[in-house]
């Protein structure tokens, strides 16, 4: 199947995904509930040759594109959900709900998979299988992604002709403010970082400030637990297999001449396997027990999931790259040395299917990649153009893993 026209194609139809791109912008919405941004697409979708199912624990769209010849199913991931901050970007289509902002580029996304629905369904009698649009909710923490597969994302029924089409490939796009337009990056292996959270509680006695001997000072207990567990990543944790671990917060006391019953420390931890991500908890825990046995304080170690690690199939990385060198030429693929600690709920999908996840470029030949403002800023831009390419890949990610490469 010939591709080279694809980005003309996808240029072709830029300025309707611009248009609602910008509406989407307007109106951004945030967690698992998009009511009116699922409005939005499904009116983007009306007329296309779409089986669409409407999930019923989230506002996740599934549409189904049933090429006219049997094969495998081949599942393209947009997501649909914003932030909440408040928009300092000065756009003409800034957002109109104070206090949420699609500050990730998941409008982008959105409309780049509309776009994706279109071009793909013009070639519908040629493709062999079928292709999944998963427009998924709550990216930003809600787990949107875990609550579309566990209502039967990938339990499909068997083709219209009745033939089995089981999803074999799984493919995502991640605008990013730190690339130029247009470019794509990716990896084989972890591509983004696991995310969990920790919330320690130190317990001690409170008393009088000036008369520490009569209490038993949580905050020093808990300086010394944060440092102590900076010196457990670096010295348990292998540098090759790495681990951040930072905290965000810490809560204690209320004012100079109290001391308070108990410090708090909540904070993050990102691992790029699996196996680091257990050892760090483990040694959290350790630390943070031994530090206020040492000072016969009391100590919880609480630790919640977070999503898991991000690992394209090597195969399906390499697989992509191709694919987006045949398109839009090998000057604009970067193969990432390393993954970026930010985690994804795509991880869920990608533990289910072979498949990778691939960042996209958004910032224009007017700003420097490297300065400006990043993905979750008030002030994050992301140049429009970059749908160009972001449609094209899409569509030809899926139109490769069915049909396969020219030989
Ligand atoms: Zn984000
Ligand atoms: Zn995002």
């Amino acid at each position: 199947m010939e591709l080279n026209t694809l980005r003309d194609e996808a240029r072709d139809l830029l300025d309707e995904t611009v248009a609602l791109r910008r509406t989407l912008h307007r109106w951004p919405e945030l967690g698992n509930e998009l009511p009116v941004t699922r409005e939005t697409v499904l009116g983007a979708l009306e007329g296309l040759p779409l089986q669409v199912t409407l999930h019923e624990t989230t506002s996740g769209i599934a549409a189904v594109l049933d090429g006219g010849k049997p094969g495998p199913t081949v599942l393209l991931r947009g997501d649909m959900d914003a932030l909440p901050l408040k928009e300092d970007t000065d756009l003409d289509f800034e957002s109109a709900t104070e206090g949420q902002m699609h500050a990730c580029g998941h409008d982008t996304h959105t409309a780049m998979l509309v776009g994706a629905a279109k071009l793909l369904s013009s070639r519908r009698a040629d493709i062999p299988g079928r292709v999944l649009f998963m427009f998924q909710p709550g990216e930003e923490g809600h787990g949107g992604a875990r609550f579309m597969l566990d209502e039967g994302l990938l339990d499909l029924a068997p083709k219209a002709d009745g033939t089995a089409s089981p999803v074999t490939g799984a493919y995502a796009l991640h605008i990013t403010s730190n690339l130029p337009t247009g470019w794509i990056a990716t990896k084989g292996g972890s591509i983004m970082a696991s995310a969990d959270t920790m919330l320690i509680t130190v317990t001690g006695r409170g008393g009088h400030a000036s008369q520490p001997h009569h209490a038993l000072d949580p905050i020093p207990i808990a300086c010394e637990i944060v440092q102590a567990m900076q010196m457990m990543v670096t010295r348990t944790i292998d540098v090759f297999d790495p681990s951040v671990v930072t905290v965000g917060r810490i809560t204690a006391g209320t004012t100079n001449n109290v001391i308070p019953e108990t410090a708090e420390i909540l904070g993050t931890i990102r691992a790029i396997s699996e196996a680091t991500r257990n050892k760090v908890r483990d040694g959290i825990r350790r630390v943070a027990e031994g530090v206020a046995a040492a000072h016969d304080a009391q100590v919880a170690v609480e630790f919640s999931d977070g999503y898991p690690v991000t690992a394209n199939d090597a195969g399906a990385a390499d697989f992509a790259l191709n694919v987006v060198n045949e398109i839009i030429g090998k000057n604009n693929t970067v193969r990432l040395p390393n993954p970026v600690m930010g985690a994804e709920d795509f991880s869920y999908v990608l533990n289910r299917v072979p498949g990778a996840m691939l960042f996209l470029g958004g910032t224009g030949a007017d700003r420097n990649p490297a300065t400006a403002a990043p993905n979750h800023s008030n002030r994050v831009l992301f140049d429009e153009e970059a749908m160009v390419n972001g449609m094209a890949v899409y569509s030809a990610m899926a139109l490769r893993h069915l049909v396969g490469a020219p030989t």
